[in-house]
């Protein structure tokens, strides 16, 4: 049994999933022998072929552990989210009424006044919005119910004039709803819930993809 990533020399988890362990193995059909002195079975392969992998086996690994940690949830009750969602209306609508106050709102309007493309406004923004530990799977749950909450008609047209309706949902109104169940989660301070939204995105997006359906 490997112990160190043929492709990327870090440390295999022991505890791995069965699509990891599956992976694994039909990797290393594919590759050939190449070893170093570090590592005696280190295997060459396209990147392309394994950093998907890697991703997975850090997640299984450091990320995972990570979570158990920090106490982010692992399997939160996504059936519960549209109705807590919904009864965060005034919070939401505060932020609305007076959007400059969300740093969101001003990092997605700023990220569109720079004028770079949709590409250069992602690495501007990557890492910062999203649906924290809740993942894709939560960020689909959360814009479905945010756009019911909020349609487009309801927003105060000096919003719409410097973002669309879109990018108000994904980039404002999901981190700020998301921050809001943080802070529910854990019973804890506005300051710390916007730490965990950063700190768990990635450990989010690995946990519940959107293809996702174990969970
Ligand atoms: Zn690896």
């Amino acid at each position: 049994m490997h112990k160190v990533c043929p492709f990327c020399g870090e440390e295999l988890p022991d505890l791995r999933s069965g699509s990891l362990e599956a992976k694994l193995e039909q990797l290393i059909e594919e590759a050939e022998l190449d070893p170093t002195p570090e590592n005696p079975h280190a295997m060459l392969l396209p990147f392309t072929r394994f950093i998907s992998f890697c991703a997975q086996h850090l997640h299984e690994g450091k990320g995972l552990e990570t979570a158990r940690r920090e106490g982010w949830p692992l399997e939160p009750d996504f059936d519960a989210l549209p109705q807590r969602v919904r009864n965060l209306k005034p919070e939401l609508e505060a932020i609305l009424e007076d959007p400059d106050s969300s740093t969101f709102f001003v990092l997605a309007k700023n990220s569109r006044k720079s004028g770079g493309s949709g590409v250069l406004r992602m690495f501007q923004t990557f890492g910062k919005q999203g649906a924290a530990y809740y993942g894709q799977k939560g960020f689909a749950v959360l814009a479905d119910t945010l756009r019911a909450v909020f349609p487009q008609g309801s927003i105060p047209h000096g919003i719409t004039t410097s973002l669309d309706y879109w990018g108000l949902v994904e980039e404002v109104l999901i981190p700020e709803a998301a921050i809001l169940l943080i802070m529910q989660d854990k019973n804890i301070s506005e300051e710390k819930a916007r730490e965990i939204h950063e700190d768990s995105h990635s450990f989010g997006v690995m946990q519940h993809s959107v293809d996702d359906e174990g969970h």
